[in-house]
């Protein structure tokens, strides 16, 4: 099955999704492409920040997500003593909250609807296997089902989140990176939720963290994720459902689930922080969210970032038009990198946090 536009993007997350809906209400031909079928669930806390928040009230769809998910005004940070602090969140300008939990399940859909909706193609079942350089840009090679499929783009864009293979692949990354490790469960029926989100450091490995990200009144997402300690050392190798357990049974935890039920599966994925030196390009091709390593690790956080790629639009415009040559990228993404200064800058507070956390 052959196919062509101007943009193919790699990845139906917030990240590939976001990328796809600027490109196409900017009027670039683009063709979405996901493994998945959707809605598809992705493991994740669900908690989405108030930079989050502010790129899905652009893209018009908070009242959407406010009614699918719960609305958050406050943090309380526990330490690993027990010790706890809270404080209410400013609200937004206009009054609005400033932050949000929704499940990925429906958050994912919501926002490659919107994509769709702005004029972006989605094709689902399609695994991308290979991108390679061509004279008028790139061809994006995978499979349907059992059918080849063969996409000529001016350039594409890989957003396949923590899943390395491609970029291994495509010779962007030489091996996969240390991730941290996470793992997490829906639980209903727990009584004493509010409208702040928990940010726990008590009954986790450190460096770590443990959250309770509450999605309605009684339901929240809970879990904990881990920087797995390095294969040299003599540390005991710690999995992410024994550290999911641990921290869900912690004194003060299990007081707050005690009387709700889990629901679902306790489930795992790695998470990509390694951003301070992960690419953010390769031949004809920009990377956005996760897949350029952009999640913060204190906090776990990486929809916002992946979110953020309107940086990824500016790029596209940079190359589209005037050579419309995939070599460009390589040096017009360097300035136009996913996430960029803001990126950066609360990168600099994470890298020495996590320094500081590690020892
Ligand atoms: C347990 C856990 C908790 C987390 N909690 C939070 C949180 O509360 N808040 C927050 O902001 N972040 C959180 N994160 C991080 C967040 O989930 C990711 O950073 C975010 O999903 C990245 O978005 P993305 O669009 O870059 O990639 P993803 O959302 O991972 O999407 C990638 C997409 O690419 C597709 N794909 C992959 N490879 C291919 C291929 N070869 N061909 C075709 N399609 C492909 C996948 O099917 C997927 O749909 C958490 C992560 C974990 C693991």
């Amino acid at each position: 099955m052959r196919d062509a536009c101007d943009v193919a993007v790699v990845g139906a997350g917030p990240g590939g999704s976001a990328a796809a809906h600027y490109l196409a209400t900017r009027g670039l031909g683009v063709l979405l492409l996901d493994r998945a079928e959707f809605p598809r669930d992705k493991t994740c806390g669900d908690g989405l920040t108030p930079r989050a928040v502010g790129v899905l009230e652009d893209m018009g769809l908070l009242s959407d997500l406010s009614r699918a998910g719960r609305e958050i005004h406050g943090v309380e940070i526990r330490a690993p003593d027990g010790f706890a602090i809270g404080t209410a969140l400013p609200r937004r300008p206009g009054g609005g909250a400033p932050m949000l939990v929704v499940p990925r399940l429906v958050l994912d859909d919501i926002v490659r609807e919107r994509a769709v909706r702005a004029g972006a193609r989605f094709q689902s079942g399609v695994l991308v296997t290979g991108i390679e350089r061509a004279r008028s840009g790139v061809v994006v090679r995978g499979h349907k089902g059992g059918c080849a499929l063969e996409i000529r783009a001016r350039m594409a864009v890989v957003a396949t989140g923590a899943a390395v293979p491609l970029l291994v692949r495509l010779g962007v990354l030489r091996r996969t990176p240390r991730m941290m490790l996470a793992a997490r469960a829906y639980f209903e029926g727990i009584r004493d939720l509010s409208d702040r989100i928990q940010i726990r450091f008590d009954h986790v490995p450190l460096p770590g963290y443990g959250w309770v990200f509450p999605f309605s009144s009684a339901g929240a997402n809970i879990g904990a994720g881990f920087f797995p300690p390095a294969r040299s050392t003599t540390r005991p190798r710690l999995n992410p459902k024994a550290v999911f357990d641990r921290f869900v049974g912690g004194r003060t935890l299990r007081g707050l689930v005690d009387g709700g039920r889990r629901i679902g599966p306790i489930k795992g994925y790695p998470l990509r922080v390694d951003f301070p030196g992960a690419p953010a390009s390769g031949e004809g091709v920009l990377l956005v969210g996760e897949a350029a390593g952009l999640v913060n690790p204190l906090t776990g956080e990486g929809i916002d970032y992946a979110l953020r790629s309107r940086q990824t639009m500016r790029a596209a415009r940079c190359c589209l038009p005037a050579t419309a040559a995939a070599g460009s990228i390589r040096s017009t993404s360097v300035c136009c990198a996913p996430g960029s200064s803001d990126f950066l800058r609360s990168a600099g507070v994470c890298g020495t946090r996590r320094l500081t956390l590690s020892c």
